[in-house]
């Protein structure tokens, strides 16, 4: 059997990027004997049946050529063979006797082209079948038959190596065929035991300038550049892909929703303060989905390349998730789950522009405050966003009451008493945050569902009519794009925290 460095040699080569190849060096698993050689003329590997045949006891293929071995008249015949094979024939086979343990043994030769993914002969597997003792037509029809069906299988093999081959040539990085064994078996875990699995689709933001500039080769080097980068910054059971061209995938076991999107926002913010060859700026954007129970890989991926769809649209350099299903979703969830970035739209607007500027302002702390969460920020940085977001909703309310007070809004008394309730609300809140009781996710829900959702964007709308009578916009942000459309060529803005679009 192969030795575990010959083994690794090949698996480095990408000779044999699977193992189903591997399986027939396996002992018992073939009668025939069988090994691959290098175009060096050196065997890499070589199972013991081959072994028993060509080399003496205790002595290893691995690393000798056909010269080191068999005499001369052999080797001319081998030979021949191998330039047959070179040449582009898929198999070259011949009759020869080889001394085995001192006896005669009349065997078939076959050679073989190993193609690697490229379609690149890459090596030259070897299957040598000693004909039975039984003498004559019947025992070589009986060898050669066998000698068929093993070549059948290998060629099966060697079909499979060029799709099942695991890794990307480029980067190194799985392709997408064993990314999507990866995701089968996640997804069956996920039905089987309810593990949590979550899915980023990573694409680099205006990627075709960087080649238009500096040149292929550099593009190039920015990929390679970009997979080591991620890779050292994701979890050991986190895997990435590369889907193809720019975009990559990472697939994240056990991981739900908002762990994914910090993991996103982390990615992204390493790769924006990285350095990339030729001085490239280098961003991405990330889509995050985590998958839902029934769901099929298509529709799963669909909802994660949407969500990046809409970072792209939304300015680049920046993560976007995919709505949650209903069903699943807790009060304690609403904000993280549907919200990275909150984005203000023209509906939104009363008209008068006191309010509309304080309502923006709210937009823009919850956004600031969900960035300096999902990155990780210091306490101190944290703590400074927070005081400021609870003075803001202060200033705001009071400018708001005035507004709307002056413009004879009838239920403005109510819409008082909510003020004064929302206000008690973040005061405690923000109490229970400093003296640990109360998370900094709880002041962002907070902020971005009670104040923002819940109150700007409903209770507020009661007073639109009053402040601009003839308002009657309607419209709802978000209406979903086709996935597939490229979005416009921006110039990229750092999103997190950003300018709301
Ligand atoms: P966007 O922000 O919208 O994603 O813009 P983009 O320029 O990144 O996207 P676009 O799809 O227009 O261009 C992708 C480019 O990626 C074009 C293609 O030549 C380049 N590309 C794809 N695969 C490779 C590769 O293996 N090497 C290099 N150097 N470039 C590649
Ligand atoms: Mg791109
Ligand atoms: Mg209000």
């Amino acid at each position: 059997m192969a030795d575990s460095d010959s083994i690794d040699q090949l698996v480095r080569d990408s000779l044999i990027p699977m193992t189903g190849l591997l399986s027939l060096l396996m002992p018992g698993s073939a009668t025939v004997g069988f090994a691959i050689k290098g175009l060096d003329g050196r065997y890499r590997l070589a199972n013991r049946t081959i072994e028993r045949l060509l080399c003496g006891d205790g002595e290893r293929l691995a690393g000798k050529s056909e010269e080191d071995l068999l005499p001369l008249a052999t080797c001319r015949l081998l030979a021949e063979s191998d330039r047959r094979i070179l040449a582009g024939e898929t198999a070259a086979s011949i009759e020869i006797d080889l001394a085995v343990h001192g006896q005669n043994s009349q065997c078939l030769w076959l050679k073989l082209p190993v193609l690697g993914v490229d379609r690149k002969l890459q090596a030259i597997a070897s299957l040598i079948d000693e004909a039975s003792p039984q003498p004559g037509f019947v025992a070589m029809q009986q060898t050669l038959a066998r000698l068929q069906q093993s070549n059948r299988e290998l060629q099966q093999t060697v079909a499979e190596l060029e799709q099942v081959a695991s890794t990307d040539k480029l980067t190194g990085a799985w392709n997408r065929h064993r990314l999507e064994e990866g995701v089968r078996s996640e997804m069956d875990r996920l039905n089987r035991y309810q593990h949590r699995l979550s899915l980023l689709v990573l694409d680099i933001d205006c990627f075709k300038p960087i080649n238009d500039q500096h040149g292929h080769a550099t593009g190039d080097a920015v990929l390679k550049r970009l997979t080591t980068l991620l890779q050292a910054k994701l979890r050991s059971a986190d895997s990435l892909a590369r889907w193809g061209g720019e975009e990559f995938v990472v697939l994240c076991p056990n991981t739900g929703r908002s762990t994914a999107a910090m993991l996103a926002e982390r990615l992204r913010r390493e790769v924006a303060m990285a350095k990339f060859p030729a001085a490239c700026g280098v961003t991405v954007s990330i889509g995050v989905a985590e998958c839902e129970p029934g769901e099929s890989w298509e529709q799963w991926f669909e909802r994660a390349d949407e969500a990046l769809y809409r970072a792209k649209t939304g300015g680049r350099n920046q993560v976007q998730v995919a709505p949650e299903t209903p069903q699943r979703v807790g009060p304690e969830q609403y904000v993280v789950a549907n919200f990275v970035q909150l984005v203000w739209h023209p509906a939104y607007e009363c008209g008068n522009e006191l309010v509309d500027r304080g309502h923006r302002q709210l937009f823009a702390d919850a956004n600031e405050l969900l960035s300096a969460i999902l990155a990780e920020h210091a306490v101190e940085q944290v703590n400074a966003i927070v005081d400021r977001l609870v003075a803001d909703i202060l200033q705001h309310f009071g400018d708001e009451e005035a507004v709307i007070v002056a413009a004879g809004f009838p239920a403005a008394a109510e819409h008082i008493v909510l003020h004064r309730a929302l206000v008690d609300q973040a005061l405690q809140l923000t109490k229970a945050y400093r003296t640990g009781t109360k998370g900094v996710g709880d002041v962002f829900q907070f902020l971005a569902y009670d104040v923002v959702t819940k109150h700007m964007l409903g209770a507020d709308r009661l007073f639109f009519d009053t402040l601009q009578p003839q308002a009657t916009a309607t419209e709802r942000p978000g209406k979903r794009l086709s996935s597939r459309s490229k979005p416009p060529q921006r110039q990229s803005t750092p999103a997190m925290p950003g300018p709301l679009a």
